[in-house]
């Protein structure tokens, strides 16, 4: 159970209103490396910021429609585990069975490994062969709509999984040799988080296990980071923190992390693996226990009375059954400390009371906290908290001893280059948000770096 099928209404209620074309992120001085066709739109705050909210998924209705091919379609290979392989194959009939296994093996590291997109580069495999798994399987890769680049690193991709559904990844470098990915478990969301901009949306759907793997194979093809135990990766951290919640897809999502942290392909760590949840509490322990993942919780309120307004789900698994749950997540300790995610917003959740009630709130719990200034969008009553609201806010967590991802941003280059501000003022505001935002999600790699250190 993956908690699919409680995706299908909001967990309020309420009819899904949700938009795929909400967020955008920062465009600093980007580098357009491919025109976005004109079918494509995708609203951008001139505030806005790739880690401040999720990242936009791109519904293009007007070719959902279109006809579907008369071919068999060809099954995608690199979204499979490797005991899921080995049964694609048997079941084919492309492998002889006391073969699959090995086979798979083959297949698998050629995929993740060397980041190959043609049987035909699959050497040690017999020509004859390779030609038959063309015939029934793909190991191609969804196409990349428009690639950008920010002076100080960043990159974001839209890939295009499926006729009409676009969704974007970002890669954020970060201080060193290290760097994240935020990727995407769904095309929207189904909750209503009253602060987080997706306007409006009829079309929901999970994305597969191939579609979250790709997002990841994508960014290495770009940082040309195949051979995957190649040195010096600049690709050291996965955070699902981009659109949708991943305890909503959690079958994919899970094989997603099966694939990207198995040593023979990519190897990426459990330990560098972040899912972010707003708090589907049934499924946190099923998270632990399938993914050995870090977590994240998108907290941003400490009392019921205002998650509920901040993030209606609350409604259904409220704060002390949430704390619970964290309390109970397997493999949580000092080395493994849960993230809180707390979005600053002004007057609302910002005051020096509601700082002293978040660390009496998580006592006891291996935690850091994330303050994420909050990313306005048009039609928001929300405004980001003040800078100094912030920094004060950040100084009575760090008394009491949590991590504090608030701290001098890089990349200053980029911050005078953000080419769709209007104003000098709109400009300073957006240039202190995009370094808070830089900082909190370096709070992430920060962490997993003191580990390595450790
Ligand atoms: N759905 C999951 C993961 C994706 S959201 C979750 O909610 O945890 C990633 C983070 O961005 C969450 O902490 C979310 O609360 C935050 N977020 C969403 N909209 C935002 C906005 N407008 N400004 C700042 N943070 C936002
Ligand atoms: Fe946005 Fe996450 Fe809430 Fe969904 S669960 S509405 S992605 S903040």
């Amino acid at each position: 159970m993956t908690g699919d099928s409680e995706q299908a209404a909001n967990d309020d209620g309420k009819p899904n209103q949700r938009s795929a074309t909400g967020s955008g992120a920062c465009d600093d001085g980007p580098v357009l490396e491919k025109p976005r066709p004109s079918a494509i739109s995708r609203p951008q705050s001139p505030q806005s910021s790739f880690l401040a909210r999720p990242l936009s998924v791109t519904l293009d209705l007007s070719r959902a429609a279109a006809p579907a091919s008369a071919a068999k379609p060809l099954i995608e290979l690199s979204g499979l585990t490797r005991p899921q392989l080995v049964a694609a194959l048997t079941e084919s009939g492309v492998v002889e069975h006391g073969k699959a296994r090995m086979r798979a093996t083959q297949l698998f590291r050629w995929m993740h490994h060397r980041g190959v997109t043609d049987f035909a580069m699959m050497t040690d495999v017999a020509k004859e062969t390779r030609a038959r798994l063309a015939e029934r399987f793909t190991v191609s890769r969804p196409e990349v709509v428009e690639r950008q680049v920010s002076k100080d690193g960043t990159r974001k991709w839209l890939i295009r999984m499926a006729p009409g559904i676009e969704v974007e990844t970002v890669y954020i470098p970060s201080v060193g040799r290290v760097g994240a990915l935020c990727v995407s478990s769904q095309v929207g969301c189904t909750l209503n988080c009253s602060f987080c901009h997706t306007g409006t949306q009829a079309l929901v759907r999970n994305l597969t296990a191939a579609e979250i793997v790709a997002q990841v194979q994508i960014a290495k093809d770009d940082l040309a980071e195949w051979p995957s135990d190649k040195e010096d990766r600049l690709l050291s951290n996965i955070v699902f923190m981009g659109m949708g919640e991943p305890l909503y897809n959690l079958g994919s999502v899970a094989d997603a992390i099966e694939i990207i942290s198995d040593n023979e392909g990519i190897g990426i760590s459990r330990r560098r693996i972040t899912v972010s949840t707003s708090g589907v509490v049934p499924q946190l322990q099923a998270l632990g226990e399938k993914t050995q993942a870090m977590l994240a919780i998108s907290l941003h309120a400490t009392h019921d009375a205002l998650r509920d307004e901040l993030v209606p789900l609350n409604k259904k698994y409220p704060l002390d059954q949430l704390m619970a749950g964290i309390r109970a997540y397997p493999g949580l300790s000092n080395a493994r400390r849960v993230t809180f995610e707390y979005v600053m917003l002004k007057g609302v959740n910002d005051s020096p009371d509601e700082a002293r009630a978040l660390v009496k709130l998580i006592k006891g719990i291996p935690a850091k906290i994330n303050l994420i200034p909050f990313n306005p969008w048009p039609g928001t009553d929300y405004q980001c908290s003040d800078w100094a609201t912030i920094e004060a806010f950040g100084a009575i967590l760090n008394k009491a001893g949590y991590s504090s991802p608030i701290r001098t941003p890089r990349g200053r280059d980029i911050l005078a280059a953000c080419g769709q501000l209007k104003s000098e003022s709109e400009k300073v505001r957006a240039s202190a948000m995009r370094k808070l935002s830089m900082a909190a999600m370096a709070g992430v790699l920060d962490d997993d770096e003191d580990e390595a250190a450790a």
